[in-house]
This record gives structure tokens, C-alpha cells and sequence, in this order.
């Protein structure tokens, strides 16, 4: 029913940040090689993503904003994909269940647009446009007064959501982004590479190395980290991602720096964007959206890697 539908869309959807998020992930799903993203007042009152991926037909679209749509399960394998993240096929529904939700869309073949308020679809009609996607999100939790009130101050949304761009910034270098917070460029950013997507993202690093071929039987380590003259005071210049996906966890910030051992002085954090592929059995994400924790079956074995290939990429800054 509406309450029940409405407490599981705060599992996905808690914050503008969490909507992007989403938003981004499926336009990534699409194929999109363009994504544009813009945010007003924080994102609580305005979100777009807006993409050239490869759209949906109407009967995609409506789908696509129902909960639990059993069409949306294709294969076995989807049925697992849903026990294990649990919340598969319901971003968009969710954030429809708690906003003002415009899509409009098209395969190339046909283009539509898609209005629904509160978890109602008000008016789907024919539209034009090119292939692609736009989902523009109104008024988060308009219909929930408690959750509204619970969502931070616009500056800190807006740097929430700031920093769910520089991930997929670093992470898909490939795909253009142009992000605007209000109607400022925040970030303009065609297809490049690592090296120049963390240039953009920490122009105040002049000197940085990227981690070149450091790898064992079980784990593999790239990214980028900064000569430890570039540091912050804390350590939110260091980026860590597991199998793709980015993660919070103290040993890996720990790893880090105990690579760079005594190059750091007390007090000072260098920067680093540092990419982790282990094998799915060796890793355990957990799997609530929200939580960006992850636990390794051998997290001595990480650590003395990440420590390592560290170590090894700091002499060539001595070259
Ligand atoms: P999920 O991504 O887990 O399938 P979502 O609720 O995020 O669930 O999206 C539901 C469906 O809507 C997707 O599976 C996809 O078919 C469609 N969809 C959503 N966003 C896009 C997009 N930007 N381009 C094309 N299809 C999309
Ligand atoms: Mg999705």
C-alpha cells in the first residue's frame, strides 16, 4: 500500500545526492557515451539527468516507474541480482513515490514523455525529440513534510551531489558529463582519460603518478596517487573503488599512507584515486544502497598491496 510503498523509497531515496546517483547509474546502463546533469536549490527542489543512451518505447517507460514489475525480470540470473542488492528495479519508482517526476524519452523510434506525481502516473502523450533519456525530479519528498525537513542545508546537498559527480567523473572517463548547479558550469567535461578527469577534479595537485601495472594472482591496484608535497588536512583527497564501486573504508586510507611511510609529515593526507579489483568471493559490498562499507576476506592481503603498490609508484616521483 501508499505507506508501505513510501517507507521502502527512503531506502534508495534518501538525499538529491542518492537520486543522482540512480539517475546517473541508468544512463550508464543505456549506453549513454553524454550525460548532463543540473541541480537547483541543492537538488530539493530541481534534479535532471538527461542522456543520449537508448531511450525507452512507451511500454519500457511505463514499466520502468512500477514497483516490482515482474517483466522487469528477464532471466534467473536477474532474480538473483535482485536477492542481492535487494532494491534492483526500484529507483525509479521510488523517486517517482516521493516527487514530481517528468520523463521523456525515445529509442529512435518513438519519443515519449511520462508525468506522475506522488506515485501516480498523471499523463503519458507523444512528444519529439532525439534518442535518449530525461528524467527531471521536482520537489523531493514534497509528500513526505518529514523527510523534507530532514534533508541538509542546500550547501551541503549540493556538495553531496558534487561529489557523487566527481565519482563517475573519475570512474568513466570516457563519457562526456557537463554538470551545473543552478545555471553555473560546475564541470564541463568531454571524453578523456584518468589522469586528465583527476586533473579536473583536484587542479590543485601539480604532481601526481598513476599506478602502472601493480598486480598479483588475486588482486589488482591502478589510480592515480599525488607526490605527498600535494596533501588536504583530512582525507577526503583519497578515493577508494571496489570492483568499480566507490567504498569508505579506514584500513584503505590506512594502506595508503603507509605506502608513502615516511615521505608524509605528520598531519598531512596526500591525494589518491585508487582502483581495487578482487574477485567477487573475496569481497563482500554490503549490499544496503546507502552503505558504502565493503569487507575483504583477507584485508591484510589488501592492505599490504595497496601499501606496496604505493611504494612502488612514490619512486617515480624521485626520477
Ligand atoms: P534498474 O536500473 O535496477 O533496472 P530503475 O528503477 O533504476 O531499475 O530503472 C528501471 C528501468 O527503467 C531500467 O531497467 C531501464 O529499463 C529503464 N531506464 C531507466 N532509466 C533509463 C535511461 N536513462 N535510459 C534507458 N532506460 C532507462
Ligand atoms: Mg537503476
Amino acid at each position: 500500500d501508499e505507506v508501505v510503498s513510501k517507507i521502502a523509497a527512503g531506502e534508495v531515496v534518501v538525499n538529491p545526492a542518492s537520486v543522482v546517483k540512480e539517475l546517473v547509474e541508468n544512463s550508464i546502463d543505456a549506453d549513454a557515451n553524454s550525460i548532463e546533469v543540473q541541480i537547483k536549490d541543492g537538488g530539493k527542489s530541481y534534479i535532471k539527468v538527461s542522456d543520449n543512451g537508448f531511450g525507452m518505447s512507451k511500454e519500457d517507460l511505463l514499466l520502468a516507474v512500477q514497483r516490482y514489475t515482474t517483466s522487469k525480470i528477464a532471466s534467473i540470473e536477474d532474480i538473483y541480482n535482485i536477492t542481492s542488492y535487494g532494491f534492483r528495479g526500484e529507483a525509479l519508482a521510488s523517486i517517482g513515490e516521493v516527487s514530481r517526476l517528468v520523463i521523456t524519452t525515445s529509442n529512435g523510434n518513438e519519443s515519449n514523455k511520462l508525468e506522475m506525481v506522488g506515485g501516480k502516473v498523471i499523463k503519458v502523450s507523444e512528444i519529439y525529440r532525439e534518442r535518449g533519456t530525461t528524467v527531471e525530479v521536482f520537489d523531493l519528498f514534497f509528500n513526505i513534510p518529514a523527510r523534507r525537513k530532514f534533508l541538509s542545508s542546500e550547501k551541503i546537498e549540493r556538495r553531496m551531489v558534487t561529489e557523487v559527480i566527481e565519482r563517475f567523473l573519475l570512474t568513466k572517463p570516457k563519457i562526456k558529463f557537463l554538470f551545473k548547479i543552478d545555471e553555473e558550469v560546475v564541470y564541463n567535461a568531454p571524453s578523456s582519460n584518468l589522469s586528465e578527469r583527476f586533473k579536473l577534479v583536484f587542479p590543485e595537485v601539480k604532481s601526481f603518478e598513476e599506478i602502472d601495472s601493480c598486480t598479483d594472482e588475486i588482486i589488482k591496484i591502478s589510480g592515480i596517487i599525488s607526490s605527498p608535497q600535494f596533501f588536504r588536512k583530512n582525507r577526503s583527497g583519497q578515493l577508494f573503488f571496489v570492483n568499480g564501486r566507490f567504498v569508505l573504508d579506514n584500513l584503505l586510507h590506512l594502506a595508503l599512507e603507509r605506502g608513502y611511510g615516511e615521505a608524509l609529515t605528520e598531519g598531512t593526507h596526500p591525494y589518491a584515486v585508487i582502483f581495487i579489483e578482487v574477485p567477487p568471493r573475496e569481497v563482500d559490498v554490503n549490499i544496503h544502497p546507502q552503505k558504502l562499507q565493503v569487507k575483504f576476506s583477507e584485508p591484510r592481503m589488501i592492505y599490504d598491496a595497496i601499501a606496496r603498490c604505493v611504494r612502488d609508484t612514490l619512486r617515480k616521483f624521485e626520477g
